[in-house]
Parts: structure tokens; C-alpha cells; sequence
């Protein structure tokens, strides 16, 4: 059969080769079947004639009838324009134009009646419309008109004349030569059902609905299949692992976990760590390999159970090892679990980039008989040359820095993919881990330990410095260490910012007795880490940085953290950055500065700042204000970027609902052999070639 969508873009009417160029490179369409998913953005009703009198300022999109009574020009230059006065005998409306004047004024009548439509404003009383579109009423069939699409384009675009109206154009004729329906990509049991619309009604309607209803329905049909295929690729491959690697099983608790428990654990473990632990403990002793990501705000305890996990493996007769992004951090979980573990028969050693010749050459014997039971270390661990004799449980510290790649460099360490647990402090809204780590499975501790002050939050003009540095002074005086934090190293002569540099003198000048250290993203490591190093031993009382500190850093007598610019970080990042102090007993406080003039995305997310310390409340907020795309983590997947009509933000309820019926799927068919489901395992595979995103995950 031959199927028109495959078709090259350039060859339907109303394109030719220049215009199918522009859409290549800035819409990524090339043939008929991308144009017709690429959907619009909003629809306007156009069934419905506004009367002039009506109108008011906040009106979005509207149509008037009338006529025009005259033209008249009016500003000089760029600001020479045309003004068309309006009337539909209720009022008069000025249409403006900028630009194709003498065109124009050919081309409309005085005394016609024209359909216009556009979106008014008001300013000095009088109402205009701007580069409205405009109709010959006798042409226009208003009943037909129904919701008019409209298309997201680019500037490129529209110099090419591609604007929402040429692609409506376009998707007009294209839909206009569909006189077949397209092959169904969804089972025909799937679609009786959940009451899914047909691919090909869905696909004609959310481009030309009839009215709201039918739209719905196409847009409901179109996310279902599309949230239903993210998802059965995710659980397909967690089925295939599952079925290839049984995992170790770690049957029981021993004396490791429990010598420590009764006689090394320095407090009593919360609630929260206590259910995460018994969840760890279910896996490691289930018969499938475990693969579990750990959500816990900064301060949560994570460490904690790690090194509890990493004691099963012990008792069992494994190995494990620890993961960290940076060397000061793998330094830090080297430090305090070798605290934790004073006293008891348990080697564990650091690995990290700097330690070299014999002692690198004894670690590495060291794993190869078992002696080395327990490995901290950066990237480093991941190397070919460093091999185990048993490798039974691996954690990794701050997932967002580690690739899925590296992830799956671990299977090779040894002869069953170990358990794997992955922490990390950068919450994600549930909705959102599902799709991005669908296969991983989620613990969450919810809770701090007793005792933490909340951290205090305020947001402070610029201009207020006195009373700022008056507070970094009492703090200074009282022994506390103080992170001042900016956005960028160098910023263009534009914008003006207090950059790095300036602030890390101005600094100098206001504290001359104290002692300044100095930290940014293009140092060179081993200068950052001794920088680093001089507020950790609390040699420096004061640290400007960049967000190289974002992660991790454990200084708890650290209790201010001053944010410059804040205006310019994101929702989560301000959070990571506030997550670095309130780690002591004392009372912290994190600053926020920001120039006067914000943005109302700005001012809204200093309010919640300001409000609330709760991790998910802020991811939950930050997937609202930002969409997903942005989002820490969703990079490295690419998964939600390739959403086309679905919304993360709002569509969790489908989202959940769709993951329950393809995990049906899966499991009364796990060898996809069922002949009923022929058709869903047929497109998967060819969305797996298309997209490769789909084919990384791990
Ligand atoms: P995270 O890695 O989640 O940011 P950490 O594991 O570094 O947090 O823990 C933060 C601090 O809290 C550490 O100093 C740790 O010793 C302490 N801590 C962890 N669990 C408890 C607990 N149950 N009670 C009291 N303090 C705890
Ligand atoms: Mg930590």
C-alpha cells in the first residue's frame, strides 16, 4: 500500500522546495506525516461575531462585522502606519497596520462588509486591532468556521511567510487529499475499550475541530497513545531485564548491619528512613535486580541509608560501591562513613582520579580478592581497569550528573548486573520520575531529622546592601561561614550584573579581616578543590561562587547563603543553593537579592521561596511555571521534549492511568507473541527507530 504521509513535505501544494527548507530545519518537518502531528497550540472560535460595544480590554481574540468608513496615515518612519476606522454601527474600531501600506489601501473597499479578526486593545479610549485578518463577508462561512487553529512558528518562519495562517493553509490541503484513513496504531481492543476516537478522525479534528466537544475527544486520544507508547517502552525494557537477570538475592540481615545498627548508629533513624530501608531491604531480597531511585530533600539522610544498604550486600558476601560526581564529595561520603563505621571490620577505601601509583595499585588488587568491601569514589570507579571480585550493590550520589551511559557501564562489573540505588536531591514530581525513570522504582524519605531549624528565607532588594552585610557580620562574628552565590563568571556589557570577579573585590573591601575564598565553573579542578577546601575546614569564613557549590558540599557551620540575581536562577536550582546550609543546629537564613523591576514568573517564584522548604512542593511549582522541558533531569532523557501533545504538568491523572494499562500489557504478554496486540508492539518498534531517546533508556 502506498502511504501518502511518507511523502516529502516539498511536494504538497502551497510548499515547493524554499518553503519545505525553512520547515526542515525550524520545525524538523520533513514529510506529510510530520506536518499532520504538528499540532497547534490554541484554538480561537470563530463561530461566534463580537459587537463593538462589547468589547473590552481583556478580550482575547475576536471577530466583528461591519464596514470600513475611511484610511488615514499617521507617524513618520518606523512609526509610519495605517489606520483603518471600523464601524459596525455600535462603535468604531481603528485596524492599524505597519507595514504594506500601499498595498493594503488597494486592496480594501470603503463600504464593504468585511469580517475582521484580531485582538483588540484599548489605549486612550479608543479600541484597535493590529494586523487583523480580514474577510469579504459574503466569502466567509461563518458556520463553517468553527475553532481555528493556531500553529507555533519562528521568526525565520515568518519572514518566509510561514505564518499560523500559511500552515493552517497547508494542513488544510493536506487533509483535504486523505481519502483513505491512515493505518490505526492502536489496538482495536484499546480503542473499543478506553473509548478512543480513530487515529484518523483524531488526527482531522485536532487540526479542523467542529467544536470543543469533538475536540477533546481527539486530543484525549492522541495523549492517551502518546503517554500509552512512552510508557510501554519503558516497562517493555524492565520486562526484558527482568526476564534476562535474575539479580543476586541478599537473603539476610547479619552481624554488619546489625553490629552497627546496635552499637555505631549515633541517633535514632526516622520514620522516613526506616520505610525506605525495609522497601531496599524487599528488593535486595526479591530475586530481581533492583533498580530504585531515592528522592530525599538535601539534609534528608540519604547517606545514612546507603551505607545500611551497602551493609546487606556486606552480609551477604558482596561488595559495594558509592558513587559521587565530584571528588570533594566523593572525599566527604569517604569521611563520614569511615566515622560511621569507627570501630568495625570493614575496609573501605576512596578511588578517585588523583590517587595514583601503589595506592591505586593495592585498592585495585584489593576488589579483585574481596578485601575491599566497600568503594567510594567519582567516575573513576567506573574505569575498565577496575574490576571486582563480587560486586553486589552500587549507589549513585546525584543522579542528574550521571548519565544513563554510565549507568549502563556498571552491568559489565560483574557477572549479574548489581542491585542499584540511585539518590538524589533534586526532587521530581512523581508524575514526572515516571516517565523519565519509569523502570526505576521510587522511595522517598519525606522527612528531616529532628531538631533542623527551618531555613529562613527572605527576599532583599539590591539596594538594601547595608543591612545586608550588617547581617553577614553578626553571623561572621558568631563563627558562622557565609556562601555568596552568582549566576554567571562574565555577562555581556548589557545586562548589568554584579559579576564574580567585581563581587569577590567588593567583598574583600566590606570584610578586609577575613579570609575570602573563591570558586567558578572554568577553574581547574584541583584549584577549585583547594578552594573548596578552605571553606570546608573553615580556613575561609566567606565563599563566593558560582553554582559549582550547587551540589552536595557538607559545611554545616555554614549558615547564610546569599543568592545574587536571584531573578536569574530557576525554582529548583534556588532550592539546591538554600539546601546548602541549615545542615547545623543553628538557625540559618538564605538571602535572595534581586534588582527592583520583576517579571511576574520572578516575583512568584520568590514567593514560593520565601514560603515553603518543602522539595516536592517546589518541584511540583517549578513544573507548573517552567513545563518540563526545563527541569533538571529531563535533558539527559529527552523523553519530555518529545512530547507533542501530551503536558506532563497536567496530564499526571492520564499519565497513571496509561502506565496501569500498559503494565497490563506486559504482563499477560511478556513475549509481545499475542496476536491481539500485534499492532502495538509493531509500532513500537518503529517508534523506537525514529526516536532515539527511546532506545537509551537504561
Ligand atoms: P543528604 O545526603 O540526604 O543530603 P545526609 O545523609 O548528608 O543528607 O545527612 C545530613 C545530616 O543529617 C548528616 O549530618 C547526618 O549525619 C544527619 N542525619 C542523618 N540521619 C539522621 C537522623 N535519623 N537523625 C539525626 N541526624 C541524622
Ligand atoms: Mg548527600
Amino acid at each position: 500500500m502506498f502511504d501518502l504521509t511518507t511523502r516529502d513535505i516539498k511536494y504538497l501544494s502551497g510548499v515547493g522546495p524554499q518553503r519545505a527548507s525553512v520547515l526542515n530545519k525550524e520545525l524538523g518537518i520533513f514529510s506529510f506525516h510530520d506536518l499532520l502531528y504538528y499540532f497547534p497550540y490554541k484554538y480561537v472560535d470563530r463561530s461566534r461575531i463580537y459587537r463593538i460595544r462589547e468589547i473590552d480590554g481583556a478580550m482575547p481574540y475576536i471577530q466583528l462585522k461591519g464596514e470600513i468608513l475611511g484610511f488615514e496615515t499617521a507617524g513618520e518612519g518606523r512609526q509610519r502606519r495605517l489606520i483603518a476606522h471600523f464601524s459596525d454601527g455600535t462603535g468604531i474600531v481603528d485596524l492599524i497596520w505597519f507595514q504594506g501600506i500601499k498595498y493594503l489601501i488597494g486592496k480594501y473597499k470603503v463600504h464593504q462588509e468585511y469580517i475582521v479578526f484580531g485582538k483588540p486593545t484599548v489605549f486612550n479610549g479608543r479600541i484597535n486591532i493590529a494586523h487583523p485578518d480580514i474577510d469579504l463577508a459574503s466569502e466567509l462561512k461563518l458556520s463553517a468556521m468553527g475553532l481555528q487553529p493556531y500553529y507555533n512558528t519562528t521568526e525565520k518562519m515568518k519572514r518566509s511567510l510561514l505564518n499560523s495562517h500559511a500552515i493552517e493553509k497547508m494542513m488544510k490541503s493536506l487533509v483535504g487529499q486523505l481519502n483513505e484513513p491512515l493505518p490505526e496504531t492502536l489496538s482495536p481492543a484499546l480503542l473499543a475499550e478506553h473509548h478512543l476516537m480513530p487515529l484518523t478522525d483524531a488526527l482531522m479534528n485536532i487540526h479542523f475541530p467542529s467544536g470543543p466537544d469533538v475536540l477533546r475527544k481527539a486530543e484525549y486520544r492522541l495523549k492517551f497513545e502518546e503517554l500509552f507508547y512512552v510508557q510501554l517502552n519503558i516497562l517493555r525494557y524492565a520486562k526484558d531485564r527482568q526476564r534476562k537477570y535474575r539479580g543476586y538475592v541478599f537473603e539476610k540481615v547479619g552481624d554488619i548491619f546489625n553490629g552497627f545498627y546496635s552499637r555505631n548508629l549515633p541517633f535514632e533513624l526516622t520514620n522516613a528512613q526506616k520505610r525506605v530501608l525495609k522497601e531496599i531491604r524487599r528488593d535486595l531480597g526479591a530475586g530481581r535486580q533492583m533498580n530504585r531511585l531515592l528522592q530525599g530533600d538535601v539534609g534528608s539522610g540519604k547517606t545514612l541509608v546507603a551505607l545500611m544498604s551497602m551493609l546487606i550486600a556486606l552480609d551477604n558476601g558482596y561488595q559495594a560501591c558509592m558513587m559521587a560526581p565530584t571528588e570533594i564529595l566523593a572525599n566527604q561520603h569517604y569521611e563520614t562513613i569511615r566515622e560511621l563505621l569507627y570501630g568495625m571490620d570493614v575496609r573501605v577505601e576512596l578511588l578517585t582520579g588523583s590517587i595514583k601509583g601503589k595506592r591505586r595499585e593495592a585498592i585495585l588488587s584489593g576488589l579483585l580478592t574481596g578485601d575491599v568491601q566497600i568503594l567510594i569514589g567519582t567516575h573513576a570507579v567506573i574505569e575498565d581497569t577496575v574490576n571486582f571480585a563480587s560486586l553486589g550493590l552500587v549507589v549513585i550520589d546525584e543522579q542528574h550528573r550521571f548519565g544513563v551511559a554510565q549507568r549502563a557501564r556498571l552491568w559489565t562489573k560483574s557477572v549479574q548486573p548489581p542491585h542499584i540505588l540511585v539518590m538524589t536531591a533534586t526532587p521530581i514530581p512523581r508524575t514526572l520520575a515516571m516517565t523519565l525513570y519509569g523502570d526505576l522504582d521510587v522511595s522517598v524519605i519525606d522527612e528531616l531529622p529532628p531538631g533542623r531549624k527551618p531555613i529562613a528565607t527572605i527576599h532583599q532588594f539590591d539596594s538594601h546592601r547595608v543591612s545586608l552585610y550588617c547581617s553577614v557580620r553578626k553571623q561572621i562574628d558568631e563563627g558562622r561561614q557565609v556562601y555568596i552565590v552568582y549566576p554567571l563568571i562574565k555577562e555581556s556589557e548589557k545586562i548589568d550584573l554584579k559579576n564574580l570577579e567585581e563581587g569577590y573585590l567588593h567583598i574583600c573591601e566590606e570584610f578586609p579581616d577575613c579570609r575570602v575564598c573563591k570558586v567558578h565553573g572554568k577553574m581547574k579542578p584541583a584549584e577549585k578543590d583547594a578552594q573548596m577546601q578552605l571553606f570546608v575546614s573553615g580556613e575561609a569564613q566567606i565563599m563566593v561562587a558560582t553554582t559549582v557549590i550547587e551540589v552536595g558540599v557538607n559545611v554545616p557551620n555554614a549558615s547564610v547563603m546569599i543568592i545574587e540575581n536571584a531573578e536569574r536562577f530557576g525554582l529548583s536550582q534556588l532550592h539546591q543553593l538554600r539546601g546548602r546550609v541549615g545542615r547545623g543546629a543553628d538557625q540559618s537564613y538564605c538571602i535572595l537579592v534581586t534588582g527592583y523591576k520583576l517579571a511576574e514568573d520572578t516575583r512568584k517564584r520568590l514567593e514560593i521561596m520565601v514560603r515553603t522548604n518543602d522539595g516536592f512542593e517546589i518541584a511540583e511549582a517549578d513544573l507548573k511555571l517552567r513545563g518540563p522541558g526545563d527541569l533538571e533531569g529531563t535533558q539527559q532523557s529527552g523523553i519530555a521534549f518529545d512530547l507533542k501533545i501530551a503536558d506532563i504538568a497536567r496530564d499526571g491523572q492520564l499519565l497513571q492511568y496509561v502506565r496501569e494499562v500498559a503494565q497490563t500489557i506486559v504482563d499477560k504478554d511478556p513475549n509481545a507473541s499475542l496476536p491481539e496486540n500485534e499492532i502495538l508492539w509493531r509500532q513500537l518498534k518503529a517508534l523506537r527507530k525514529t526516536n532515539v531517546n527511546w532506545a537509551a533508556i537504561s
